[in-house]
């Protein structure tokens, strides 16, 4: 008889990650497949259905020692009741799609579906930087501000199963208007979209290192903004600064208001660390309660792109965390 294996499910914006995960929480094997290739969920639970195959002939695990498969999807999804509501990137056919009946029932297995960023932060939680902490934060930073909460040992979910919206936490309220329609949320703040802005307006304000180096490299990125910032540029720093003092802010309430033991900050954006956390330190110094700082590290995510397949094999082994 062959070793128990569970699969874990990443839906991204550009790929969808298929993992093989052992019983001791190793990516034996990935697959990834384009997500723009599977706009519907029927094509994609086919596509889970064809990977599952790959994986159980190529590892020689059987099927029949298949635990199941979850999987993170990118929008807000009711993970009580298996529900997709709202993909902002997807088309409509997956508005109110009751995926996890239609998944149980084409791949014959016991599967579960979460929020993306729920299902990373439950991997970094147990698995990485969160080390099984019973409170704690997630935040990842990208072009989306994302966010989970651990409390009292479980992950909060919320009446209706869509809590931890952080990057929708109003910072200024005269500040630029946000996707989700309200202005001064800290995604309109901190986003990708934030930074090219203050990027493309510093640069139209003064010929710096930044300007030159978006000439040469013909696009402005975050990543660029931190290669300027890198090679001095004032300007640059100076998003930064302003980047890490918003999400301080940020995270001051949030470190009044949950007390957790550690924050976990993980995203593309984190990449820039060291150029936005010293600002970011400062405040969460000076702001929350010291009993509440005192008691709280700031740590960058530790899994990186086997966050989410760890964490939807998670969702397969630690069904007791579901409220
Ligand atoms: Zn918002």
């Amino acid at each position: 008889m062959s070793k128990s294996w569970t699969v874990g499910v990443d839906f991204g914006a550009t790929n969808i990650k298929v993992g093989a995960v052992s019983d001791d929480f190793k990516v034996l094997k990935e697959i990834v497949l384009s997500s723009r290739r599977y706009p519907t969920p029927e094509a994609f639970v086919e596509a889970l259905k064809d990977a599952v195959s790959v994986l159980s002939s190529e590892l020689l695990l059987s099927r029949s020692s298949l635990r199941g498969l979850g999987a993170g999807i990118p929008g807000l999804t009711d993970s009580k009741h298996g529900i997709t509501h709202i993909l902002v990137n997807m088309p409509a056919e997956w508005h109110g799609f009751a995926l996890r009946k239609f998944m149980e029932k084409k791949l014959g297995l016991m599967c579960e579906i979460d929020n993306d960023v729920n299902v990373v932060a439950l991997g970094e939680w147990k698995l990485g930087a969160g080390s099984n902490t019973n409170d704690s934060l997630y935040i990842t930073l990208g072009t989306g501000v994302g966010g989970a909460v651990v409390a009292n040992g479980r992950l909060v979910r919320g009446a209706a199963g869509v809590a931890g919206e952080l990057g929708h936490m109003i910072i200024k309220p005269d500040g630029p208007v946000c996707g989700c329609g309200n202005r001064g949320c800290l995604e309109a703040l901190i986003g990708t979209t934030a930074i090219i802005r203050k990027a493309r307006a510093a640069i139209r304000r003064k010929k710096t290192i930044m300007a030159r180096l978006a000439a040469t490299k013909g696009s402005l990125t975050p990543a660029l903004v931190s290669l300027a910032a890198g090679a001095g540029d004032a300007s640059a720093k100076k998003i930064w600064a302003e980047l890490g003092a918003d999400l301080g802010l940020a995270l001051s309430s949030l470190v009044n208001v949950l007390n957790p033991e550690k924050i976990v900050i993980g995203g593309g954006i984190s990449g820039a660390w060291r150029y936005f956390a010293p600002a970011m330190m400062a405040i969460l110094k000076k702001i929350p309660f010291k009993v509440s700082s005192g008691s709280c590290t700031v740590l960058r995510a530790k899994l990186g792109d086997k966050a989410g397949i760890l964490g939807g094999a998670l969702l397969i082994r630690e069904k007791s965390c579901r409220i």
